[in-house]
């Protein structure tokens, strides 16, 4: 196994039980986060050889998008089948220099009911575990340049947020 889809394992592991609330969030919103729009499909950005875990998965499909590949998944699944994005959400590692700091994805605001009560409203296990995650994948030379860049784009949707009044 390479060193990269070694740390994605570990991420994947530690974030494997964890939960942002105690019991299933997906029962408060109707699962907000995996219902796609009509005539679209529901996908999300894989870190680089994430893919190697949905190979010959019947149901799952990855297909090429900026900055990486996209999986395009069932719209319903079991914890231990969803990516290392799904299982951090509503959270965001964000690469602060050498730092890691937990913030609620930008992208989570326009979904997910929890984003409103801020990280220290999700439970501190699942907080610890996306930022020992964070660590890992800043660490990882094939899977920093990734962090840094969702750290980019979250930054830039912040900022448009926060101009056009969205908190
Ligand atoms: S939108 Fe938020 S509350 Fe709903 S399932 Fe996704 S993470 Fe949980
Ligand atoms: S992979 Fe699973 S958790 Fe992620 S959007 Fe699809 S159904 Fe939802």
């Amino acid at each position: 196994m390479s060193a990269a889809r070694e740390t994605l394992a570990r991420c994947r592991a530690l974030l494997a039980d964890v939960t942002p609330l105690p019991g299933d969030c997906g029962e408060v919103c109707g699962a907000a986060c995996c219902r796609s729009l009509p005539g679209e499909e529901t996908g999300m950005l894989l870190f680089p050889g994430e893919e190697a875990f949905y190979a010959d998965r019947p149901g799952w499909k990855t297909v090429p998008a900026e900055g990486g590949a996209l999986l395009i998944c069932p719209g319903r699944c079991k914890r231990s089948e969803r990516p290392l994005a799904c299982r951090m959400f509503p959270l965001l590692p964000l690469a602060r220099g050498e730092e890691i700091r937990v913030a609620v994805d930008a992208r989570a605001r326009a979904v997910c009911p929890l984003a409103s009560s801020g990280v220290r409203g999700l439970r501190t296990d699942f907080t610890e575990a996306v930022r020992a995650c964070g660590v890992l994948l800043r660490g990882d030379p094939a899977l920093s340049d990734t962090l840094l860049r969702l750290t980019a784009w979250h930054d830039e949707l912040r900022e448009t947020q926060k101009r056009f009044g969205g908190g």
